[in-house]
């Protein structure tokens, strides 16, 4: 049993379609006994796979957000065999702020697992995830997008996780999403991730980015809801898969593949997303307008590659990803 502080009136046992909430208890001056409500449905027929699909993890990333909110009111438990949990904001003061982490705490919760039942309200939401909802899944696909400050190419992904059945269990169901690119992840893009949690468990994982800029992007949305019915016709939850799909697997093998500026400046960047750069070519100035005799500097890409994220927001500081790059694998 989890000794989480979080309560539903949900029955994740229940056959049928259930749109309801975990309250995770938050005492603030306006609301001495008030709670922070987390969305969640429990769509189940049967006996069967378990599919968990989660968006907001962080709040300024729409798409997973939208489709999975349209999910929720589209499939019918008639539809499926076994069981399919949607969470569309799940870490909501992030999602309803529209902010990458929460106002209340500055909790990044793909940073925050295992969490904590004791902790903030993004410690508790990781520790509920990883102690209650993960143990019951076979699959996990948490969206994500570049949110406010980067933009990517739609693409799914998933990172490794050192268990081999479990990455290439991860990779067919990449193949049985297929979204245009499908992105490998290197190890050692951040602790407390919950493609960790889900291998913990040995609990399959994959995610993806799916647009950004702070907008929804009409062809990252499309590629989700095809995906995510792809991935459901691969468990066995539905009876048939869309048509379509058909990946291109690519990979950031290390820092090399991002470009970052030493200076902070306006960029103007020379590439856009799609494109394939050659090492040493150039990927944006950054320009002084406060002192304009000062010519602007040049950054330039380290390796080749495919341009798969840029940043949009022009005004930068020293440190900043301007964009970064894949490889075909
Ligand atoms: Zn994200």
């Amino acid at each position: 049993m989890s000794d989480t502080p979080v309560f539903t009136d949900l029955d994740y046992a229940k056959d049928g379609k259930q749109i309801g909430t975990l309250f995770l208890p938050h005492s603030v001056n306006r609301s001495a006994y008030g709670n922070i409500c987390v969305p969640i449905a429990v769509i189940r027929n049967g006996p069967g796979p378990t599919a968990l699909f989660m968006a907001g993890t962080h709040g300024d990333e729409y798409e997973g957000q939208v489709a999975l909110s349209r999910l929720i009111r589209d499939i019918s438990p008639s539809e499926i065999s076994g069981r399919i949990i949607l969470m569309p904001a799940v870490n909501l003061p992030a999602a309803v702020a529209g902010a990458r982490v929460s106002p209340i705490d500055q909790g990044n919760l793909n940073r925050a697992y295992p969490g904590r039942p004791d902790g903030t309200p993004t410690q508790v939401i990781a520790h509920y995830i990883e102690s209650v909802l993960i143990p019951m899944a076979d699959l996990l696909q948490d969206f994500h997008s570049g949110g406010a400050s980067l933009d990517y190419l739609p693409m799914a992904a998933f990172q490794f996780s050192g268990d081999a059945g479990l990455d290439e269990k991860a990779m067919a169901a990449l193949c049985a999403f297929g979204a245009p690119l499908s992105l490998r992840w290197s190890r050692g893009i951040g602790t407390g991730l919950v493609a960790t949690a889900a291998a913990r468990h040995g609990v399959v994982t994959i995610g993806g980015e799916f647009g950004g800029a702070g907008s929804v992007s009409k062809a990252g949305l499309d590629v989700v809801m095809r995906g995510i019915r792809g991935v459901l016709a691969h468990l066995g939850i539905l009876a048939s898969a869309p048509g379509g799909g058909g990946t291109r697997f690519v990979e950031i093998g290390g820092r090399d593949y991002y470009a970052v500026t030493p200076e902070a400046g306006v960029m103007e960047l020379a590439v856009d997303l799609g494109e394939q750069v050659e090492a040493g070519q150039l990927c944006a100035l950054i320009h002084s307008p406060e002192s304009p005799e000062r010519h602007p500097l040049e950054v330039r890409f380290r390796r080749t590659g495919l341009v798969i994220c840029k940043r949009p927001m022009a005004r930068v500081e020293r440190g900043d990803v301007l964009a970064h790059l894949a490889t075909d694998f």
